[in-house]
């Protein structure tokens, strides 16, 4: 039978990565050294096309100076959802131009959507979760269609529900495969604070005003001593996240929520 005269062009449409293959990266990194981690999956491309996605929030630019340390390029990624605080845009741009890295990335929501489902801008006050579904999820998952990966600035002592936090994990928020890296999952607060002490990284200005963990400003309030860091996240709501990160298998999503990353 004669060949054809071209091959098909294939596209991929599997997952890039597998439960297994972050298996074996936490395998092979296990005990390795955050920055000697890092160094390797930046250098030697581990993880395909990789985005930093940052909130500019209390503890972000220790994640950010340990990739500058290593690879100043890395596209960072903010969701711009137009209801941070003045003093954390101000930051990212501070932290932004100390690290040198040129590539920041502000994922606005689609008008569109803002003008169908959230005129008032007041969607936060009686539906936080479709709020931050069109000001993060949404962009995200458009911006994240380009990307193989994504580093997070996740820490398991952050609250309960990321206790335990591997370094490597499946993105379960669409059936991409997306790996996403979480090089602080183990670190400690006292690591954090030390980090920030040793290399003279500018403060996110409200921490030292009572906000451990820093979001948009209608939804974050202070913390008391002694309480979760992220206890003043939608305080009041039964929500911790807000969908960028979802725990579990992609079908145990609620019917409809289909958000990528
Ligand atoms: S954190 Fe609050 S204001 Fe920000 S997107 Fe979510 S619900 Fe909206």
């Amino acid at each position: 039978m004669a060949e054809p005269a071209r091959r098909i062009d294939v596209l991929r449409t599997g997952p890039r990565f597998t439960a297994e293959q972050a298996e074996a990266l936490n395998a092979r990194f296990a005990g390795v050294p955050t920055i000697a981690m890092l160094r390797a999956v930046l250098r030697e491309g581990l993880a395909g096309d990789l985005a930093a996605v940052s909130s500019f929030g209390a503890e972000s630019a220790v994640l950010l100076h340990l990739i500058a340390s290593i690879d100043r390029s890395v596209p960072v990624l903010f969701l711009d959802t137009g209801k941070h605080f003045p003093e954390t845009l101000a930051y990212r741009d501070t932290v932004m131009k100390r690290l040198g890295m040129p590539n920041l990335v502000n994922l606005t929501p689609n008008a569109d959507a803002l003008a169908a489902r959230d005129e008032s801008g007041l969607r936060w006050s009686y539906d936080p979760d479709g709020c931050c579904e069109i000001r993060k999820v949404q962009p995200l998952a458009a911006a994240l269609t380009h990307f193989d990966a994504t580093i997070t600035g996740r820490k398991g002592f952050q609250s309960g529900t990321r206790a335990g936090l591997q370094r490597f994990e499946i993105d379960r928020t669409d059936a991409a495969g997306r790996l996403k890296i979480n090089p602080l999952a183990d670190w400690t607060g006292d690591q954090i604070a030390a980090y920030f002490a040793a290399t003279g990284l500018p403060a996110h200005p409200l921490v030292e005003q009572g906000y451990p963990s820093i979001g948009c400003s209608p939804c974050t309030s202070k913390v008391a001593p002694g309480e979760d860091p992220r206890s003043g996240r939608w305080r009041g709501w039964d929500k911790t996240e807000c969908g960028i990160h979802v725990d579990g298998a992609a079908e145990e999503l609620p019917p409809g929520y289909d958000p990528a990353f």
